[in-house]
């Protein structure tokens, strides 16, 4: 195949250029109604009750470490396998990441793990979790609060694997990530590779209105904009002493705080339109990405070279397929020179080399570590052909048969 197959491409239609290029024509590129709209839309779509879009899933991270509080020598747990943003955001603030090991069969924070490591502390060592929903399965967040709350501790949903993905819970009921009903807050991204693409940007979900308000300020500069909330005075706002020549009760038209320390992570509303766009397909992609799975898992059920697949795992949103296999590093150069570029996800984050200077070692986490040195991701992308998929299959068996 000429083509070259990447592990995770974009999928963009004619009616997501319409929308981008009308939104172009329009009076606002930024800070105008699309953006609103789509957090509307995605909010609806997760079942949270808010949702905040922001500039790319990095920066979604990063505020909400900033509207928990994290602040220096916090110390916040995650997983080693996934991408480095799910743990930078605590060092953003200061904090300190705390690595733990990952179950080898689901892959992702193991929580018995968890437990063991709240418990061997006094309580309040630790503030909060950040587990992952790795490539689309999702947490069993219902556990996690149970685990939180024993502890007093908040949970952020890094869920950018894995919008449209679900748990089921005690009752059976199933719950979709970043529904705000477990973390306090859930965060996703529209990076090209996820699900839902706008070039760069990114989107949090909660359910807690206090963390809502404030994670709308940090956005913007930590600006407010809401006669109920200044600190500063009626009459140093007006710029009139004593109220002598003021004639209103009411803060000017221009005025505005900036009462903490904000960014601007705001997304522009040619983003916000491409996201709410690419949202109305997201089940057909889902769909599609199941499907694929599906194949992928058929094909290689009985051979004994492939191990560590996963399908039939319900509410899985395929972000990855993942393979485990040994003589990884053959396989990975025999694919692309055939063309196809699979993906190693990932790295386990505590050995890069930032984070080996703050003290992480190889040896520190059996499991990720024995992951990294087998895992591939196969191409999965809603168009990735039949065909296409087919040679990708072909090539692998070609490969370890020969
Ligand atoms: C993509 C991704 C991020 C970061 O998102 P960006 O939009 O690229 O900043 C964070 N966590 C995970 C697990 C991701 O896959």
């Amino acid at each position: 195949m000429k083509k070259t197959i990447p592990y995770g491409r974009q999928n963009i239609t004619q009616e997501d250029i319409d929308t981008v290029i009308e939104t172009l024509k329009s009076d606002y590129l930024t800070q105008g109604p699309k953006i609103k709209e789509f957090e509307v839309e995605f909010a609806k779509y997760c079942g949270s009750k808010y949702a905040v879009a922001v500039s790319n899933g990095t920066a979604a991270l990063h505020l909400c470490a900033m509207a928990l509080g994290v602040e220096q020598g916090d110390k916040v747990i995650t997983t080693p396998i996934t991408f480095a943003a799910s743990a930078n955001c605590i060092r953003y603030c200061g904090g300190e990441v705390v690595f733990s090991d990952i179950d080898p069969d689901t892959y992702l924070l193991d929580i018995d793990k968890v437990r063991a490591l709240l418990e061997a502390s006094p309580k309040g060592t630790y503030k909060g979790i950040i587990p992952v929903d790795f490539a689309g399965r999702a947490v069993n967040l219902e556990d996690y609060r149970k685990l939180a709350d024993e502890f007093g501790l908040w949970i952020i949903e890094d869920s950018c694997h894995a919008p449209g993905g679900y748990f089921k819970d005690s009752n059976g009921n199933n719950q979709t990530c970043g529904n705000g009903n477990f973390a306090d807050l859930s965060i996703f991204s529209f990076h090209p590779v996820k699900h839902i693409a706008s070039g760069e940007g990114g989107m949090i979900t909660t359910n807690n209105e206090v963390l809502y308000e404030k994670l709308l300020e940090l956005r913007t500069h930590g600006i407010v904009k809401n006669d109920n909330k200044y600190q500063n005075s009626l009459e140093f706002a007006q710029g009139v002493e004593n109220n002598k020549e003021s004639n209103s009760e009411n803060y000017p038209g221009w005025y505005m705080e900036m009462q903490d320390l904000g960014y601007n992570y705001r997304i522009t509303d040619f983003q916000a339109a491409l996201g709410s766009s690419q949202l109305k397909r997201a089940d057909d992609g889902l769909e599609r990405r199941r499907e694929l799975a599906k194949e992928y898992f058929t094909n290689f059920a009985d051979k004994d070279y492939i191990k560590g697949q996963s399908c039939d795992i319900e509410g899985h949103a395929y972000h990855l397929y993942v393979i485990e296999v040994s003589d990884r590093l053959g396989l990975y150069n025999y694919l692309k020179e055939n063309n196809i570029y699979a993906q190693i996800h990932y790295i386990p984050c505590h050995l890069m080399p930032y984070y080996r200077n703050l003290g992480w070692k190889e040896g520190d986490f059996t499991h990720a570590e024995e992951y990294y040195k087998m895992c591939i991701s196969l191409p999965i992308f809603p168009t990735l052909s039949n065909e296409e998929q087919s040679y990708v299959i072909e090539r692998i068996n070609s490969y370890y048969e020969a």
